[in-house]
Parts: structure tokens; C-alpha cells; sequence
């Protein structure tokens, strides 16, 4: 959909994004939602995918999702046999209702910040008890359960639009 009222985009946040935050901003993360339908209030744009978040880094403790990982790169991943609750994760990208094209660009932050009644990597976070860490460019990051961020349909705890950002999931081996 072409957006009109666009007048610049930010390709490359700050350290701190969010810090020079102004009307009319919105993340920006695959676009799978953000550029399909009318955004009136749209003016800039602002790359998350700049920021070169790890997509998917399975340590010693359990899987951690940049929350730009794309639903994709998710699927993709393989994880360790002894993950008993591992193909939840594949599991949930086939319960995302889209082509091939949409999964390439949707992104695991977006999904769950869209806060749809389907989303699908809201109930795997869930499902897994795993813990948001969320950004906002006045304080130092804080932790978040999974469990607490969606409280309606379309609304989570971060202001709509909002300054804070989602950077990752993560939980201890599934
Ligand atoms: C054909 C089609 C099918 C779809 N099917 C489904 C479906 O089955 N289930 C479903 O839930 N959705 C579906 N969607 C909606 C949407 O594509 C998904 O919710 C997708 O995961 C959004 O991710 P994105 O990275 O593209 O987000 P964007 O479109 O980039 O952003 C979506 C919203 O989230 C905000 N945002 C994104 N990332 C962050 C972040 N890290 N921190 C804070 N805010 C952020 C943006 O500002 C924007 O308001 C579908 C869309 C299409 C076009």
C-alpha cells in the first residue's frame, strides 16, 4: 500500500532508540502489518532491523530471540534433541496464517507488539514462559514475563505508538 504522508525514515537509530522520538514515529520492523493497511498518523518511519539485533542465540540456558528475528530464520532453526518442547517453536510459525512472503519479513518483536488475538508467537512466548526484554531510551532495559505484555486486542503495556521498543525473548531450555 503506498503510504502518503511519510516524510523522512530513520534507517539507523541511535544507541538509545526512541531518544529523539516525535509525532508521528512507529518502529518499523518487517512492515508485514505496518505497510498493508492506511497508517494517517505515519510520518517516520524508524528501522528496528538497523540495529543488528542476534536473530536466534541458543546458549547453555535455552533459545534467545532478537526480536527482529524473522518468523523465516525461525523455522529454520533447528533445535538441540534434547529441547523437549523444541518443535513448539516451528510448530507455531505453521500456525501463522500467511505466504511464504510475509513469513520472510515478519518478525518475531513484530508479532508479538502487534498484540492480534492470532498471534502466534505471543503463544509460543507464552507457552514457554519466556521473559521480554523491553527498551526505553530514558532507563535501563527491564525484564518483562511473557504472560504480561498482551492485555487486550491490539494493546500491550508499551505506549501505542510508543517510545519503548521490544528487543528480545528469552527463556531457559524449552
Ligand atoms: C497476509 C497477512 C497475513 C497475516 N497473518 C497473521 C497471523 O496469522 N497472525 C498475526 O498475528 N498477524 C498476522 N498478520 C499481521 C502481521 O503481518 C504480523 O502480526 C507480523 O508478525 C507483524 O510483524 P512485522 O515485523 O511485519 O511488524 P511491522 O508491520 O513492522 O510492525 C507491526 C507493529 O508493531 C510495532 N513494532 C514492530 N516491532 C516492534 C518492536 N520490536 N518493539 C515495539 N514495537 C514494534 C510497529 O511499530 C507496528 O505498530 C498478517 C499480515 C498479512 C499481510
Amino acid at each position: 500500500m503506498d503510504l502518503n504522508t511519510i516524510t523522512e525514515v530513520v534507517r539507523q537509530p541511535g544507541e538509545r532508540p526512541g531518544a529523539d522520538w516525535r509525532e508521528g514515529d512507529a518502529w518499523l520492523a518487517g512492515g508485514t502489518w505496518l505497510f498493508s493497511t492506511e497508517q494517517p498518523d505515519l510520518r517516520r518511519p524508524i528501522e528496528l532491523t538497523a540495529l543488528g539485533w542476534d536473530s536466534l542465540v541458543p546458549d547453555g540456558t535455552g533459545p534467545e530471540n532478537g526480536a527482529t528475528c524473522t518468523v523465516r530464520e525461525l523455522y529454520a532453526f533447528a533445535p538441540p534433541d534434547e529441547w523437549t518442547a523444541g518443535g513448539l517453536l516451528a510448530a507455531s510459525c505453521e500456525a501463522f496464517l500467511s505466504s511464504f512472503k510475509v513469513w520472510s519479513a515478519a518478525t518475531v518483536g513484530g508479532n508479538i507488539c502487534m498484540s492480534l488475538p492470532a498471534g502466534p508467537m505471543i503463544t509460543m512466548a507464552v507457552a514457554l514462559e519466556a521473559e521480554y526484554e523491553l527498551w526505553h531510551p530514558e532507563g535501563p532495559p527491564r525484564r518483562l514475563d511473557a504472560l504480561d505484555f498482551v492485555t487486550g486486542d491490539h494493546r500491550n503495556v508499551l505506549a501505542h505508538p510508543g517510545r519503548t521498543c521490544a528487543a528480545s525473548a528469552s527463556r531457559s531450555a524449552p
